[in-house]
């Protein structure tokens, strides 16, 4: 498991100077803006994590914000099989439909109100696509969370869930994807302390989420526009909340459509490289060579396509960066 959680008190970031007028007792917050990266041939996405001054949340080490996108004379999304380790990614789909197939055999389609989450433990291999018939829009996140030391050399896993917990919150919805709140608790296997939630409600819903304080949280907008604690948000950016907050509030704008994801600050440096996230370069060089010779990570299933390569190695060695984006190592 993660090492002890920091007290809150103890966390200083160093965009602390960021902090917008708040009082110096109160936790730290800090809109971070996410970038366009592409992704396969024909998709792009809004990349929120990592970030250079923010790398996770919790154990959240990357988030992609997709669409919505027009894809109805498109192929939709792309993504020919390619390696994971060290994680576990979590698919949610607001519109469209993608196949996920693996190399535990698997042939899944998710579908909006749908939850895929995939362990990769020492090593998977994974395609997702658009199925040739599918929905015009496409819209959905996919995040990865960094397992623990105590899991990343476990056996991979795959879960699709049908259906997942909702609660209410004042006028809000909450869908709990992974974790709990407001009574509801997903039924999604995760390794550290964490919370993934979609809040919805119509113009003027308002409701205040109670928080763990020993979490850090992050809060995005997947559409429409919201006032979250003293921060007005919209698509685009990450709005990352410091640890030792108890409760948020929140008020929806036209077309609301929030993510929160939560978690006890993770412990471990990472090096995240492609599509691996290991503890050291040489977690990295191995993870690349295994997939290069056709080792460890198996077929995945039903999928012809030609695999993704891995990019060449740098020539500098891979650097374990903290939370915080300190390098170590
Ligand atoms: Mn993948």
């Amino acid at each position: 498991m993660n090492a002890a959680v920091p007290l809150p008190a103890q966390i200083r970031p160093p965009f602390t100077d960021e902090q917008p007028g708040g009082s110096p007792a109160e936790p730290a917050s800090v809109l971070l803006p996410g970038h366009d990266v592409p992704l396969g041939r024909y998709t792009t996405v809004r990349r929120l994590l990592p970030h250079r001054r923010r790398r996770m949340v919790g154990a959240w080490c990357f988030v992609d914000h997709f669409g919505p996108d027009d894809v109805a004379d498109r192929p939709g999304m792309r993504v020919p099989p390619h390696p994971h380790i060290g994680l576990q990614t979590v698919t949610w789909l607001v519109a469209g439909e993608i196949l996920h197939r693996d190399s535990l055999g698997n042939s899944q389609s998710i579908r909006p109100g749908q939850l895929n989450v995939m362990t990769s433990g020492r090593g998977i291999a994974h395609s997702e696509n658009s199925p040739p018939e599918h929905p015009p829009s496409m819209h959905g996140v996919q995040l990865w969370i960094a397992l623990p030391e105590s899991a990343r050399h476990g056996a991979p896993d795959f879960r699709h869930h049908a259906e997942i917990p909702t609660a209410r919150l004042g006028d809000l919805t909450v869908d709990v994807l992974v974790g709990s709140l407001a009574g509801a608790r997903s039924p999604a296997v995760v390794h550290s302390p964490l919370l993934g939630t979609q809040l919805t409600g119509p113009e003027g819903a308002a409701g205040s989420l109670p928080l763990d304080p020993a979490y850090e949280h992050g809060v995005l907008a997947m559409s429409g526009t919201a006032r979250v604690g003293d921060a007005d948000l919209a698509p685009g950016s990450l709005l990352y909340l410091e640890a030792g907050r108890t409760e948020l509030a929140v008020t929806a704008g036209p077309d609301c459509r929030l993510l929160l994801l939560g978690g006890e600050p993770f412990a471990d440096p990472l090096v995240m490289w492609w599509n691996f996230v290991g503890r050291t370069h040489e977690d990295i060089v191995e993870a690349r060579e295994d997939w290069a010779a056709g080792r460890r990570y198996g077929t995945v299933f039903d999928d012809p396509t030609p695999v993704l390569a891995a990019p060449p190695m740098p020539t500098t060695r891979l650097k374990a960066r903290d939370r915080n984006g300190v390098t170590s190592g």
